[in-house]
């Protein structure tokens, strides 16, 4: 619904030579959406999952692939927006799931509220992006009816200052349009998310020859430059296959062999 197929499918035909096709009648708006009326289930991950699954209902594929997003603000720095992209491919014939996962702080994701004739509506709407960039306008007190498809600055002032007017604390919501075919950065978050899984999807397991062959973890214990104790950089990092659950060690990326000494316990104990 959401052009996403423009990040996907090159990748997949230049790295796996795999041919992406839009799934048709899938109403994943069943699954939540960004604009709030719809409540999410839980976890990210699992919706994500149960999108891909919903293609199998539809098309007669032995692969399927689907993303999920969210943005917000950080609990530590409340004026930083950021945001987690979610790609989920399966391929029930062979009976892999692979997740690949990419945070950004590149998002132009925000949520202010403002009064009837706020002046600085219109400066804040440019700063967002828009128009190349979406934003919605909701009602502070009634949330269930939120105004899409506005398309000029006096369109949004018109409709900030009617929802504001309607609300119980007389403010109307400002929001940036997450949807991927109205914000450019997210599309750009969601290319390099889908290079990142397609780059996956080309690595066979060792052991069976499946395809999906990655990081599932790692194993913290650097030791210190000083004193050699295990810290708690991470020491390992850890590849497995989603199918036969063979999996490897292998050393850091970065190369380093020794943590810092003041990530150390013993040579810099917390005073
Ligand atoms: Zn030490
Ligand atoms: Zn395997």
């Amino acid at each position: 619904m959401h052009a996403k197929e423009l990040a996907v499918a090159p990748p997949f035909r230049r790295v796996l030579g795999a041919e992406v096709v839009v799934a048709p009648d899938v109403d994943t708006d069943l699954l939540g959406t960004f604009s709030g009326e719809v409540p999410r289930p839980d976890a990210l991950v699992e919706t994500c999952v149960l999108k891909a699954e919903l293609v199998f209902r539809s098309l007669d594929v032995d692969c399927a692939v689907a993303n999920e997003g969210s943005y917000g603000p950080i609990d530590a720095v409340p004026l930083v927006p950021s945001g987690v992209e979610i790609m989920a491919f399966l391929d029930r014939r062979r009976g892999i799931k692979i997740i690949e996962t990419l945070s950004t702080h590149r998002t132009n994701w925000r949520l202010m509220r403002f009064k009837a004739g706020d002046p600085a509506v219109p400066l804040v709407v440019k700063a967002m992006g828009f128009p190349r960039y979406g934003v919605f306008v909701v009602c502070s007190s009634d949330w269930s009816h939120p105004i899409k498809g506005l398309s000029t600055v006096e369109d949004v002032v018109a409709a900030l200052d009617h929802e504001a007017n309607r609300s119980e604390d007389r403010l109307g919501v400002l929001y940036a349009d997450m949807r991927a075919h109205r914000n450019p950065a997210r599309m750009r978050v969601l290319r390099a998310l889908s290079w990142k899984l397609a780059k996956r999807l080309e690595r066979l397991c060792p052991q069976c020859h499946a395809p999906g062959f990655g990081i599932i973890g790692n194993r913290r214990g650097l030791p210190c430059e000083a004193c050699a104790q295990p810290t708690h950089w991470v020491h390992f990092e850890i590849d497995g296959c989603s199918v036969c659950g063979h999996a490897e060690t292998r050393p850091r990326k970065d190369g380093r062999k020794t943590a810092a000494k003041l990530s150390c316990a013993s040579c810099s104990p917390k005073r």
